[in-house]
């Protein structure tokens, strides 16, 4: 039995080599269960989250990740966002279409997203600095896309395996650190070589192997010549961050005349999270008070 709902961290003891597992179960069924993705857009988007998950593991940060695909085809966003908790929260908007209609496992990214752009961003929670790395879409699969982001940017040597299907997504990540103290006796040349190798091997894992073998099979499956410590896992699961104060931001950035004409069209205002179908209802009242917070406040002249 493969691990479920956590993320693993595993370290080379020889080299400067280090990699992430992550597994979505319970947490990828509560991410889609109030959606009806068609099975490819489904896939690539579990990929995405696997992908965020495995990113947001390798940076220390307090905030939020978020990776978004957006481009000219049927897929015209998808976005999968990890918190540095490792709470994850994803969606796709599409339209009805030929590609976004394919088999499970069987659509190019190019043909979901069309002509785009992936985009890392980095949310942190003590202020306003945002990083951000943007690399055209390419490739056959999303991690092709992300191969391009690594060598493009700024990044330390990365490569990533992910796999989704309608009843969970997997997912691992090697990663080549700087030559330290650490590894007194190895020599660059040597650390190349190796990472030249693990790549090769990891390769070889099949996605079928990645979905359904415990985390400890798989080190061993494929590094069982090298020295590899496994960590104990951190659970990952589905959270959604929106909250009453969110939708009423937004409801304000609509503004008063958008937000009263619905109200008077369908006697209430009902806006339901793109993320979990959550929804928020405001009434006559709450949308009186949206628009004139002067009046909402107890001290009657403070608008804050
Ligand atoms: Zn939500």
């Amino acid at each position: 039995m493969h691990d479920r709902d956590c993320l693993h961290r595993f370290m080379f003891e020889q080299y400067p080599i280090r990699g992430h597992l992550v597994h979505l179960d319970a947490a990828w069924a509560a991410l889609i269960e109030h959606r009806e993705y068609p099975p490819a857009i489904r896939d690539t988007l579990g990929e995405a989250v696997a992908a965020s998950l495995l990113l947001a593991a390798t940076i220390k940060f307090e905030g939020v990740l978020s990776l978004q695909l957006q481009g000219d085809g049927p897929v015209h966003l998808l976005l999968a966002q990890c918190s540095s908790g490792l709470g994850v929260r994803g969606l796709a908007r599409y339209k009805e279409g030929a590609a976004t209609d394919a088999g499970a496992g069987s659509a190019r990214i190019v043909d979901l997203i069309g002509a785009g752009n992936l985009t890392v961003t980095l949310e942190t929670a003590d202020g306003p600095q945002r990083y951000q790395g943007i690399v055209p879409i390419a490739g056959q699969r999303l991690a092709d896309s992300l191969q391009v982001y690594f060598e493009n940017s700024e990044q330390l040597p990365t490569r990533l395996w992910l796999h989704a299907d309608a009843s969970g997504v997997s997912g691992m990540l090697l990663q080549k650190l700087p030559l330290t103290d650490a590894h007194s006796g190895v020599d660059a040349t040597a650390v190349e070589d190796a990472w030249r190798r693990v790549q090769l091997i990891g390769e070889t894992l099949t996605p079928e192997e990645l979905r359904t073998l415990g985390d400890a099979e798989i080190l061993h499956r494929l590094f069982n010549e090298d020295d590899v410590r496994l960590f104990e896992p951190a659970p990952v699961y589905f959270r959604c961050r929106c909250s009453r104060e969110r939708v009423v931001g937004m409801l304000q950035s609509l503004g008063e005349t958008e937000t009263r004409s619905i109200l008077a069209e369908r006697g209430e205002v009902e806006v339901h999270c793109d993320f979990c179908n959550r929804g928020y209802v405001f009434d006559a009242v709450d949308v009186a008070q949206l628009f004139n917070a002067g009046v909402a406040s107890d001290s009657g002249s403070s608008v804050h």
